[in-house]
């Protein structure tokens, strides 16, 4: 798989992880891992199950719109 991000801009750029959130493959530039104490909605995962942190990858765009405006 190739980073799709980097492929938007004309690169061809190995992925080395996939966004959880909208499964779009993503280099190690591209690539935002991020640790949260709770999950919202229950997925992927129901977060009734999980009591410590996960971490999670996701790309620039769905980074932005989970955290929304702060
Ligand atoms: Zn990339
Ligand atoms: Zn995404």
């Amino acid at each position: 798989m190739k980073c799709y991000v980097c492929a938007k801009e004309g690169r061809d750029t190995d992925a080395v992880a996939v966004c959880i959130v909208c499964g779009m493959g993503l280099c190690m530039d591209h690539a935002i891992r991020e640790e949260n104490d709770v999950w919202e909605g229950g997925y992927p995962f129901p977060a009734k199950k999980i009591k410590q942190r996960l971490p999670r990858i996701l790309c620039p765009e769905c980074s932005l719109a989970l955290k929304g405006d702060g």
